[in-house]
């Protein structure tokens, strides 16, 4: 038996999400004290029935609203550090694709946490370039909370000292087929040094 929070982040949902589903009654859950809990089999068959329908044109329309709200998110927080915008639909879902859906860092295909479209370079750091395809990676909730605002190597120093090395060969190596991906693409040559 889990929590509702547990629920929600194997779920990759809010735990809000989680409790509404419990009073809809299309989660069974059980009360024990104040905190409502689930059966492990209960969870994945709501994952089943309710979530990540392959093939479905809704989940791939749904996907396209969640990526227009990347984009809309994005926009306003690069503003805010007058900094060019220059990621559009087609960089994200070529970021999601190039990294398998999971992680650069965890590279864990059963974990449901959610993904994150992480600045690099954080905006607000001097270095920051802003948003553009090259400083655009996939990283999960948790490793991007870790990182914060802090640059790369600090955060894997401190957070994946192991996995350091390896993670910034393959965000240099995936930066690399960016640039090949946008070679002709004379409005952003500008962005891509
Ligand atoms: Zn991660």
């Amino acid at each position: 038996m889990i929590t509702t929070k547990e629920a929600a982040a194997r779920l990759g949902i809010s735990t809000q999400a989680v409790q509404r589903a419990i009073f809809r009654k299309t989660l069974p859950a059980e009360k024990i004290g104040r905190d409502w809990m689930i059966k492990d089999s209960a969870v994945e068959h709501y994952r089943q029935t309710h979530l990540r329908k392959p093939g479905r044109k809704t989940s791939e329309s749904m996907r396209e609203r969640g990526n227009k709200n990347v984009l809309r998110t994005m926009a306003n927080r690069t503003a805010r550090y007058g900094l060019p915008m220059a990621i559009t639909l087609d960089d994200l879902e070529f970021c999601r694709k190039y990294w398998n859906q999971q992680c650069l860092v965890c590279r864990d295909k059963t974990l449901t946490r959610h993904l994150v479209f992480d600045h690099w370079i954080p905006l607000g750091r001097d270095e920051c370039p802003g948003s553009i395809p090259c400083n655009i990676v996939l990283l999960c909730a948790k490793c991007n909370k870790e990182k914060n605002h802090d640059l790369p190597a600090t955060w894997l120093d401190r957070n994946h000292p192991g996995e350091k090395e390896r993670v910034l060969r393959a965000v240099t190596e995936y930066f690399e087929s960016v640039r090949k991906a946008f070679i002709g693409n004379k409005e952003l040559d500008s962005y891509l040094d």
